[in-house]
């Protein structure tokens, strides 16, 4: 199972990423998490990331291509891999792309949550209170949301006309949530 997760900033991705991940066995891979695992342990990639994740912008896609095309060549990816947060460009996921085509497999599904605008401000907001995170404050906030609408929603369209987009609704209780994403994605058909 190769999977990607979409969504706004604050869609609830990770949250979502865990279950769905866990239910199918393979490793949940957020860049964002790799990315402020680095910029905690002090290393160069966290000092290149963090600059960009500060400002609420995009670290340039040739460090995450490369990020991520290590971590999915790890042994524990071999069976399938789920990606939250990646892809955001349209050059990721071309990349992507030849990343999966090389082993051979396909992707089977990329699940985008849906969510109203302000319910994704409120989020974060709360988010902000109680993880801290250092790009969760109202500016950036709202930067994150911009660079999204312009670099990121433009993917649904390409996965769609691919039709191997899957659209859940994210508003509501988290189990909720993950009940529609296990009922939208048991109904891909197998090829
Ligand atoms: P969110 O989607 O809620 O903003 P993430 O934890 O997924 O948060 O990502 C945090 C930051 O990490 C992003 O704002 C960006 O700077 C960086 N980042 C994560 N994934 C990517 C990606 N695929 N391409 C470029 N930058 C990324």
């Amino acid at each position: 199972m190769r999977l990607i997760l979409m969504g706004p900033p604050g869609a609830g991705k990770g949250t979502q990423a865990t279950s769905v991940a866990e239910h199918f066995g393979i490793p949940a891979i957020s860049t964002g998490d790799i990315f402020r695992a680095n910029v905690s342990a002090g290393t160069e990639l966290g000092v290149t990331a963090k600059q960009y994740m500060d400002a609420g912008e995009y670290v340039p896609d040739e460090v995450t291509n490369e990020m991520v095309r290590n971590r999915i060549n790890e042994p524990d990816a071999e069976p399938g891999f789920l990606l939250d947060g990646y892809p955001r460009t349209t050059a990721q996921v071309t990349e992507l792309d030849a990343m999966i085509v090389a082993t051979g497999h396909r992707l089977d599904a990329a699940v985008c949550l849906t969510v109203d605008s302000e319910e994704l401000v409120a989020r974060l907001l709360k988010r902000a209170l109680t993880d801290g995170r250092a790009d969760d404050t109202e500016d950036v906030i709202r930067k994150r949301q911009e660079v999204y609408a312009a670099e990121t929603e433009p993917l649904i369209g390409i996965y769609r006309e691919r039709g191997i987009l899957v659209e859940v609704d994210g508003m509501g209780e988290v189990v909720e949530v993950t009940t529609r994403v296990f009922a939208a994605l048991d109904i891909i058909p197998e090829s």
